[in-house]
């Protein structure tokens, strides 16, 4: 429903933006990009500690001096840039480096085990008591078999080593693909799951989305506050999360706008989930957290609209959108299908 500009996250981000430069200029901060990369990562939330360290300094009183400023960067913004990608590439290489060594010991090895049994085996040649050669020989395999356990053992430590590694890159890769807020799949997420999701639509599996913009958000956020604001946005990913099905993908779709893809869902199905939704949201009580206060019901518009085979994603989504412009123009709360849509051209 922003129609200002392609990223639907522009407003929010743009809001952001604004907070961090009004609170800089206020407190006499240069608007460098180190020093907005801290101020907005404050306004945009999500980093407990360096909004602790800001809280602090403001309730002391302290100035935001260069070295101030300087060490805020360094301690909370610079490492979450960096963090993941030089450990895991350091220990990478670390591991390589062992992987290597354990290798050449092991050709080392086996060259050696191979010299000392064909030694003993060349004396059987010539004539040497069988068990003294059957004992020799017990012998050279007992110290190969030693030798191996002590390079298996190594192995398996640096398997466990490449195990964490996997895990803290796939751990990062989610979060590349999570919106920090609610903790929904992010617009990167939703577009990679619309793409594999079309390639089945075209082959004639149903499928449809649902949009959901939050109704006159931007009064209850001038009176409630951002904060609140932002608990009624988890609320309703919860919500979105419990009433889809495990096939389809709940994403946030910028701001304040929410949006379900269902695979296999035909217009019908993802109304009827639309509906569930929405009345869900109507019905649930919103209490500010801090003092109990329970607010006013928030309300959700949402469009509905089905992927037409051969057509681009694109043209899906806006028809979805121009749905729920409709369901806003006819009061809110509702739900309108891309049906009432050609109604509505025909009527104009
Ligand atoms: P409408 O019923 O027509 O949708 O009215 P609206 O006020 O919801 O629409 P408008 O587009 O004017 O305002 C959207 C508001 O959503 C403004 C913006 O501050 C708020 N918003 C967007 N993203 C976030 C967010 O992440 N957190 C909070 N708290 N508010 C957000
Ligand atoms: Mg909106
Ligand atoms: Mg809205």
């Amino acid at each position: 429903m922003d129609a200002c500009c392609d990223d639907p996250d522009y407003d929010y981000a743009a809001s952001i933006a604004g907070r961090a430069m009004r609170s800089m200029a206020e407190q006499g901060i240069p608007p460098t990009p180190t020093n907005f990369a801290i101020w907005f990562q404050y306004f945009a939330g999500g980093q407990d500690d360096l909004r602790n360290a800001i809280d602090l300094l403001i309730d002391h009183n302290r100035p935001f001096d260069s070295k101030t400023n300087q060490n805020l960067f360094e301690t909370y913004i610079a490492p979450k840039v960096s963090a993941v990608v030089t450990s895991t590439s350091e220990r990478l290489h670390g591991l390589m480096g062992a992987a290597k060594e354990f290798l050449t010991t092991a050709i080392a090895d086996n060259h050696s085990q191979m010299q000392a049994i064909s030694e003993v085996a060349d004396q059987g040649k010539s004539g040497v008591d069988p068990k003294a050669l059957v004992a020799q020989l017990m012998n050279e395999l007992a110290r190969a078999a030693t030798r191996a356990t002590r390079l298996e053992a190594g192995f398996a430590e640096k398997a466990r080593e490449l195990d964490v590694i996997r895990d803290s890159l796939s751990k990062s890769e989610e979060r590349a693909r999570t919106d920090t807020l609610t903790g929904l799949a992010n617009r990167r997420a939703l577009d990679e799951f619309l793409r594999k999701a079309q390639a089945t639509a075209d082959w004639g599996e149903p499928l449809s989305v649902l949009l959901i913009d939050i109704d006159h958000f931007k009064t209850f956020n001038d009176s409630f506050g951002h904060g609140v604001g932002d608990q009624v946005l988890r609320l309703m990913a919860r919500v979105l999360r419990e009433k889809v099905g495990a096939q389809d993908l709940p994403a946030r779709y910028g701001g304040e706008e929410l949006i379900a893809v269902l695979p296999g869902a035909d217009l019908a199905a993802c109304t009827e989930t639309a509906e569930r939704i929405r009345r869900a949201i109507a019905e649930s009580k919103i209490t500010r957290r801090s003092t109990g206060e329970v607010l006013p019901n928030i309300t959700i518009s949402i469009g509905v609209a089905q992927y037409r085979s051969g057509e681009a994603i694109a043209d899906f989504i806006e028809r979805c959108d121009r749905a729920l412009y409709l369901a806003k123009g006819g009061g809110r709360n509702r739900v309108v299908t891309e049906i009432e849509l050609d109604r509505a051209d025909a009527a104009s």
